[in-house]
C-alpha cells in the first residue's frame, strides 16, 4: 500500500512551497475581503485574479467540471460549495478551499471565516476545527503511522463534543492534486503506512456541530450536513522532513 505513495525530493518540496505560498496568500486575501453583503462569486473572482497574477492556475476550475476557482461553503455546507450570488449575512460562517498549480505542483488549503459577529457555538466550532488540524500536523512525525494523524483529529474533536465528517478525507498531494494515501479524520492509532521524510499530505478536518452524516445537494457538488447543523473545514498542505512537519501553505505576509 505504501508503495503507491510518492515521496518528494527536496527540490520538489521547494516547488510545492512556492505553490503553497500562493494558496496562503489567497486565503489571507479571502479573510480580508469577507464581509456582510459580499457574494461568494465576488470572492471567487478576487481569488482567481490573485492566483493568475502569480502565474499560477486555479486547480479547482474545471476539475471534474467544477465551475469556479474556490469552493465556498456557508454554514451547514461542509465542502465543495459553488460560488454564486448568495450574499453573506451577519453571523454566517464560510469555509473557503483554494487549490493552485504552479510549475507542475499543487498546493491545497482551506479555512473557515466569520462574517460579522458570530454565535459562541460557531466560534467554538471554528476554534476546535483549526486546533484539530494543528493536532494532526503535530502527529505527522517520522516513527508514527498514518492513522496517528487521523486519530489526532478525531480524539480532539470528539473530546470537544463535536463530530468528524467520515465521507470525505485528506490526501497525498504533489504532481497531482489527489495522490495516495487517503487521510481520514478518524480511526484507531498505530495503523497504516509508516510516515517517512518526503511524505506530503493535504490534511483537512471537516467538523460538524451535530451528527457526522452528510449529503450532497442536487447540484451534485455541495456537501451539507444531514441534520442542518453547522460545519467548518481547515486544511494545510504539509511536508514531512527530517526535522518534522513543515506547513507548505503558509505565507510570509504575516
Ligand atoms: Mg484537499
Amino acid at each position: 500500500m505504501s508503495g503507491m505513495i510518492k515521496l518528494k525530493s527536496m527540490q520538489e518540496i521547494k516547488l510545492m512551497r512556492e505553490a503553497g505560498r500562493i494558496v496562503a496568500e489567497v486565503l489571507q486575501e479571502m479573510e480580508n475581503s469577507i464581509k456582510v453583503g459580499i457574494t461568494t462569486a465576488m470572492l471567487d473572482k478576487i481569488a482567481e485574479k490573485l492566483i493568475r497574477r502569480h502565474g499560477a492556475e486555479p486547480a479547482f476550475l474545471g476539475y471534474n467540471n467544477f465551475p469556479a476557482s474556490i469552493c465556498a461553503s456557508v454554514n451547514n455546507e461542509v465542502v465543495h460549495g459553488i460560488p454564486g450570488l448568495r450574499r453573506l449575512e451577519e453571523g454566517d460562517i464560510i469555509s473557503i478551499d483554494v487549490g493552485v498549480r504552479l510549475n507542475g505542483y499543487y498546493g491545497d488549503a482551506a479555512a473557515t471565516f466569520p462574517a460579522g459577529k458570530i454565535s459562541p457555538e460557531a466560534q467554538k466550532l471554528i476554534d476546535v476545527t483549526r486546533r484539530s488540524l494543528q493536532k494532526a500536523i503535530e502527529a505527522m512525525q517520522v516513527g508514527n503511522r498514518l492513522s496517528d494523524v487521523s486519530h489526532a483529529v478525531q480524539d480532539y474533536v470528539e473530546g470537544n463534543s463535536l463530530s468528524v465528517v467520515r465521507n470525505y478525507v485528506g490526501h497525498g498531494i504533489g504532481e497531482a492534486m489527489h495522490e495516495e494515501p487517503q487521510v481520514p479524520n478518524f480511526g484507531l492509532p498505530g495503523r497504516g503506512p509508516a510516515l517517512q521524510p518526503g511524505l506530503v499530505l493535504a490534511i483537512e478536518p471537516m467538523v460538524n456541530t451535530g451528527s457526522w452524516e452528510v449529503k450532497v445537494l442536487k447540484d451534485k457538488w455541495t456537501v451539507v450536513t444531514g441534520d442542518g447543523s453547522l460545519s467548518a473545514h481547515f486544511e494545510h498542505t504539509v511536508a514531512l522532513g527530517d526535522n518534522g512537519p513543515e506547513i507548505l501553505t503558509t505565507s510570509n505576509l504575516t
